[in-house]
């Protein structure tokens, strides 16, 4: 679908990934029935990666709280900026908060757009 997306939601694609790796090497485990200690390793190995992704699933809540939500000037969806430079979620719009990036209107016209929780 989308060739790219805003940081927040590849952050969130790599906890996904890290769920669905944990549960393929639990699964796995099931394998060696037969065997106790290997079953536990790949079961304990499987929690791991659960583990990892509620902790990188906090890190994107950590991250949430940083970025500014603004309403996309292309879409008019509201959508979050990480960092001085980002792509909208919907729409891949590049959106910036940095003058320097772009002109002073361009940031004026984007900040005062910031929407209240
Ligand atoms: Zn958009």
């Amino acid at each position: 679908m989308a060739k790219y997306s805003s940081k927040i939601n590849k952050i969130r694609t790599f906890a996904l990934s890290l769920i669905f790796i944990g549960f393929i090497v639990m699964y796995l485990g099931l394998f060696f029935k037969t065997h106790p200690i290997v079953m536990t390793l790949f079961m304990g190995l499987g929690l791991l990666f659960i583990i990892a992704s509620t902790g990188v699933y906090f890190w994107i809540g950590m991250l949430s709280t940083k970025s500014i939500q603004v309403v996309c000037p292309n879409c008019s969806k509201p959508t979050k900026i990480l960092g001085r430079v980002d792509i909208c979620m919907h729409c891949e719009e590049p959106l910036t908060l940095d003058k320097k990036l772009e002109g002073e209107e361009f940031n004026e016209k984007y900040n005062r757009k910031s929407l209240q929780d």
